[in-house]
């Protein structure tokens, strides 16, 4: 399931890329958040590993939850729900809801959302968004920190590891 799910989410980001300077592949990124939750987490969840190749699928590509649901199974399709924000609301609504949703969310979903946050804070350090200021990333840290701090009692390693990373907020 991991290989197909990893198959299914490098069709739907092709041609998109990240928002660095160097145009990294966007699919780039969820591998690295599956890959920090199986080699750096331990975590051996096939759905869990599953969802996070696909985290981003529904939010950013043509895929659907219903397609995800077929091919993957009821409980991957969930755990991309819940990490998929309603693109109808407004930019700011969608992160207070985050922070707020935050203390909602199921064990998987947790695991997801924490490695997610600790990859995007590592690409912001090294592979930074183009013309983004001091200023909008250091926001950026304290927002994910939020909603980190609602998330907290799921996985000690993976909340000590954002820790480490955002002690270099730029
Ligand atoms: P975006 O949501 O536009 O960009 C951040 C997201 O882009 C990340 O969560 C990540 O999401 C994705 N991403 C793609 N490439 C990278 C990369 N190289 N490094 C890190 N993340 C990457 O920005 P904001 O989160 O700031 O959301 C918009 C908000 O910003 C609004 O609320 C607005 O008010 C505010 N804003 C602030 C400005 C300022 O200067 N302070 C200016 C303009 C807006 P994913 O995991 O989904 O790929
Ligand atoms: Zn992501």
């Amino acid at each position: 399931m991991i290989t197909r799910a990893a198959e299914f989410a490098a069709d739907k980001h092709r041609g998109q890329t990240r928002k660095d300077a160097e145009r990294t592949p966007y699919i780039n990124h969820p591998l690295a958040v599956a890959r920090l939750l199986s080699e750096t987490a331990g975590i051996q969840d096939a759905q869990v590993i599953a969802a996070a190749l696909l985290h981003d699928t529904v939010e950013d590509t043509d895929a659907t939850v219903d397609e995800i649901g077929e091919e993957f199974g009821q409980a991957v399709r969930d755990i991309v729900i819940e990490v998929t924000d309603d693109k109808s609301l407004p930019s700011a609504r969608r992160k207070q809801l985050q922070i707020e949703n935050a203390a909602g969310l199921s064990h998987a979903a947790r695991l997801v959302k924490l490695a997610d946050k600790i990859c995007n804070l590592q690409d912001i350090l090294a592979h930074p968004p183009v013309h983004w200021s001091l200023e909008r990333k250091r926001e950026y840290f304290d927002w994910a920190k939020a909603v980190v701090d609602n998330i907290r009692g799921a996985h000690a390693g993976l909340e000590g590891l954002f820790d480490q990373v955002y002690l270099h907020k730029p």
